[in-house]
């Protein structure tokens, strides 16, 4: 660097730092994230044109993206990120004139940066490129993993940075979009994206799919399979198999009704309709807020609605999350904490206050299951945490969902409901299509809630909620009776009341869930024998039940449901169940075995997402 070029960027450091000051949080356009090569404050993308082929025989999409940038400084490099990506050429403008491009920086889980020539003119870049085998974001999956047997699926999950494997761009959740786009595959399947979509397949293979609100990166999503549409409402429907959607449909039939609960609550819905697709039961997650369609588990089809909070939470996602959106992986809270909230909101307003609670505790364990595996971590139950360096993967669930809910709890009971729905739809309204950071949004509930009242500042305790380790004392306590009354049984059980005898006639499957939860973590082979030959539970079909039993299966070598077991870790590659159950598995030298040749076999049908945590269980060494 020349002495020259020294002073001059001083002098241009000096600039910008005076300009930043001088801009209150609330007008900050882009805030600086650690895990995008990008640098949308000298050049960034603005609308994405997408023109690509899926080929099932090489899996591998290949084809062309096409951004609309603006080049805010008249910049003579637009940067963005890949991962794992082949990149062929690149031109630009619309004429498609030649440039160079080149790589920077690169590390394991970024990828590289991917430099493109413009000129301080240039409105577009055309990026020429295929995925590779390294796509982590895209799950290939063989006919026989799907639920028809006979044709095979594509789905993506993006969030939070494989978008760049699968479509090169910048990669950061502050850097919104609209975009169009064209996808070809084969004739006999259908492609749906997190945007407007064809209903039913043609005979050319190729799909329009359209998002005219403008979206960050991470909600860039995209499934091909044989599949259907089912409306359920006048802006909802479903998408699945052939043999999954009467299932699906009856499943999901309060969609409409949830969807207008939840603009009573916050306002109105942004994104046209809401549909959800049905994915085969490797999807590594219960649901992905893709915007307009929900990416969803079938493990939420428990055949009774029983698990349908699911999709309140995934709706939920359009105003927190999809919305007001968490400006970096460091704020993740602002999207998982609200929408705990809003959910459970959600839950209180269509199936009542014993409802919502019951979803309270069950989500109050899980936090306390959680924070006893990190105990040892404390450096981890900040709501905040500064990721630089660090995967986002590494988040805390518990922290982020739960900690984040019970704090956003905490300050509509201290502020009274109608005043904080007030702020929350001012929020949403205020913050829309805009990147939201801690600081920010701190910001604001000082301006709007807060004001100059130190007593109410005390008695919230902010700093310590989102800055602080564990939970604070001002921790809202949760109670329900159903619950209470399943406690009463369970200790009758304990004491020695036969199984058969317990009042448990009309149990929801919520009160089933938090009694198998609480049962001691030993017990012997005859009270195992006779909770599940009176109850059946090895045999549920609610995942959550079944999950919740197993634990017990292995914690107290109860070999008879270790075919359930097997089969249930065979067919399900949801992340919150897979990884658990391995975990305790490993605890004990047959166990391990066993869980490793189980996974010998299952881990071609996981996703990424879920063998590459599996993987540090049970492979620790890479063998
Ligand atoms: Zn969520």
């Amino acid at each position: 660097m020349s002495t020259l070029i020294k002073i001059v960027s001083v002098f241009l450091i000096a600039a910008m730092f005076l300009s930043c000051t001088r801009k209150s949080i609330d007008e900050v356009e882009y805030f600086k994230d650690p895990h995008s090569y990008s640098r949308p404050d000298e050049a960034v993308v603005t609308h994405l044109n997408l023109d690509v082929i899926v080929d099932f025989t090489a899996k591998q999409i290949t084809g062309k993206a096409s951004y609309q940038i603006n080049n805010k400084t008249g910049s003579d490099v637009i940067r963005l990120d890949t991962r794992g990506l082949a990149i062929h050429k690149v031109t630009l403008g619309k004429d498609e004139t030649n440039t160079s491009f080149t790589f920077g920086d690169s590390s394991a889980y970024l990828g590289r940066e991917l430099k493109i020539t413009i000129t301080p003119k240039t409105d577009w870049i055309n990026i020429y490129y295929s995925t590779t085998n390294n796509a982590d974001a895209l799950q290939w999956l063989e006919p026989s993993q799907t639920a028809g047997k006979t044709k095979p699926f594509l789905f993506t999950q993006s969030q939070p940075i494989l978008a760049r494997t699968w479509i090169p761009c910048q990669d950061s959740p502050g850097i919104r979009m609209t975009y169009h786009a064209k996808i070809q595959c084969p004739p006999d399947l259908l492609a749906v994206m997190s945007a407007e979509n064809a209903t039913v397949k043609n005979s050319t293979g190729i799909y329009e799919c359209d998002m005219p609100q403008p979206v960050p990166s991470y909600l860039l999503a995209l499934a091909v399979g044989d599949i259907e549409f089912r409306p359920v409402g006048k802006r909802s429907g479903v998408y699945a198999e052939p043999s999954m959607i009467e299932k699906a449909a009856w499943e999901f039939a309060d969609t409409e009704k949830m969807m207008e609960t939840a603009e009573k609550l916050y306002g109105p819905y942004r994104w046209g309709r809401y549909d959800i697709i049905v994915l085969p039961p490797s999807f590594p997650f219960g649901g992905m807020e893709n915007p307009r369609l929900t990416f969803a588990t079938p493990t939420i089809m428990a055949g009774d609605r029983s698990l349908v909070s699911l999709i309140a939470h995934e709706l939920a996602h359009s105003w927190s999350g999809n919305l007001v959106t968490n400006a970096t992986w460091s704020d993740a809270w602002l999207n998982e904490g609200f929408t705990m909230y809003f959910e459970r909101r959600i839950d209180e307003e269509l199936y009542g206050k014993e409802f919502a609670e019951m979803e309270a505790v069950l989500g109050f364990q899980d936090l306390q299951d959680e924070l006893a595996q990190i105990k040892d971590r404390p450096e981890l139950t900040p709501l905040y945490i500064e990721l630089s360096g660090r995967n986002p993967d590494e988040l805390s669930a518990g922290i982020i969902y739960e900690k984040g809910y019970l704090f956003l709890r905490m300050m509509e009971e201290n502020i009274g409901r109608e005043k904080w729905d007030a702020f929350l739809n001012k929020y949403f309204n205020t913050f829309a299509f805009k990147p939201m950071t801690t600081e920010r949004f701190v910001n604001y509930v000082n301006k709007e809630l807060v004001s100059n009242d130190s007593n109410l500042s005390k008695k919230l305790k902010g700093d310590q909620w989102i800055y602080g380790r564990g939970i604070p004392d001002n921790c809202p306590v949760i109670t329900s009776d159903a619950f209470q009354k399943v406690d009463v049984q369970l200790k009758a059980w304990l004491s020695g009341t036969a199984a058969v005898q317990l009042e448990s006639k009309n149990w929801l499957s919520h009160q089933w869930i938090h009694f198998v939860r609480n049962l001691p973590e030993k017990m012997s082979r005859t009270q195992m024998t006779e909770l599940d030959q009176t109850f059946g539970f090895s045999k549920s079909g609610n995942a959550e039940m079944a999950f919740a039993w197993l634990t017990h299966v292995i914690d107290n070598d109860y070999s008879p449901a270790y075919g359930q077991l097997e089969n249930f870790l065979m067919n399900i590659g949801r992340r919150k169940f897979v990884e658990p159950l391995y975990t305790r598995l490993a605890k004990t030298q047959t166990g391990l075995e066993m869980a490793k040749r189980i996974y010998s076999n299952a881990r071609p049908s996981y996703h990424s997402i879920t063998y590459l945590t599996v993987d540090k269980i049970l492979l620790p060494n890479g063998n």
